[in-house]
């Protein structure tokens, strides 16, 4: 039986449940972090996010894939410690975000895989908590050159390991395709590779041509209706489950249980947590007429199959 890499150990594949793809627990800048002891709290931390955790727990939720990339401050010590407090399964990422920082210029793509292939094969941060998916970005510019770099990492690190790739896009530069095009090249099968952030357009004719190269497509940005507001995800769900690609499709909220994006006390969107999913997303979703085998196939097998390349 296949397993994928959890960071408490691996997870039994027909042990993964209904998973959602695309979260994270912490994200903190690391040299912030490094400088000042109080940016983030981390007992504070810990106890809301194991809590967050329960509670997605509580309403059927098996596993949660954390796609904090190492440069949004990955901290492999808080998953741990927020998966041992809820008893969850957690599954970590490695790879980097779409931001490019000074020392990348003059590292070759090979030599930065060396280094990200250990956090695959023997661990993350000194520990045995091994990456179970790789993370790729693309910001609004587009696939630059140094952007292409990163997308060529995430790729040769899937081909040596198998482990599959999942991305951050924006939709609106269609940079899903570019993307596309960069592990292609590459030789990724892009069948091993969810393009995220899909769920932020309705634009059929886009994700069906991402999806016509044989890609999941993450629906993962649930609770974020000022990107786009949740009847037209609901409906983009439903339209292309009516077209056939109930099986290519994961969903998720890319909520963060700390993002120091914004100062404390800054309001986030209310529904943008790990429940939304469960207790407003699938009740819409069998309103506008998805059928359970849909549901599962979206929330249980396809990510299972993404995880761990089987069927
Ligand atoms: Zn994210």
């Amino acid at each position: 039986m296949a397993t994928v890499n959890g960071v408490l150990g691996p997870i039994e594949a027909e042990d993964l449940g209904f998973t959602l793809m695309h979260e994270h627990i912490l994200i903190a800048n690391w040299s912030m972090r490094q400088s000042f002891a109080d940016w983030v709290d981390l007992e504070a931390h810990a106890e809301f996010a194991s809590g967050e955790v329960r509670s997605a727990q509580e309403r059927g939720v098996g596993s949660i894939v954390d796609l904090t990339p190492i440069n949004l401050g990955r901290d492999v010590h808080v998953m741990r410690e927020v998966a041992e407090r809820a008893e969850a399964q957690i599954i970590a990422a490695t790879g980097f975000y779409y931001y490019h920082e000074p020392w990348q210029s003059g590292w070759e793509v090979d030599r930065l895989v060396e280094f990200l292939l250990r956090d695959i094969e023997v661990g993350i941060q000194g520990t045995d908590s091994k990456a179970g998916i790789i993370k790729a970005a693309t910001a609004d510019e587009g696939v630059t050159a140094e952007n292409k770099k990163t997308l060529q990492i995430a790729a040769r690190l899937q081909r040596a390991s198998g482990v599959p790739i999942s991305t951050h896009t924006t939709p609106a530069n269609r940079s899903g395709l570019s993307q596309q095009d960069v592990f292609e090249a590459e030789g990724v099968d892009l069948g091993r590779v969810v393009i995220g952030h899909c769920g932020d357009t309705d634009d059929l004719d886009y994700l069906e041509e991402i999806l016509r190269r044989g890609s999941y497509i993450g629906m993962d940005r649930f609770g974020l209706d000022m990107l786009l507001p949740m009847r037209k995800r609901i409906v983009t769900v439903s339209k292309l489950c009516e077209r056939g690609w109930a099986e290519r499709m994961v969903l998720s909220h890319d909520a963060c249980c700390h993002i120091d994006f914004f100062p404390p006390g800054t309001p986030m969107p209310p529904q943008w947590n790990f429940r939304h999913i469960c207790d407003d997303v699938i009740p819409a979703l069998r309103k506008e007429g998805v059928s359970e085998e849909h549901l599962r196939a979206m929330t249980v097998d396809n990510p299972r199959r993404v995880l761990t390349g089987g069927a």
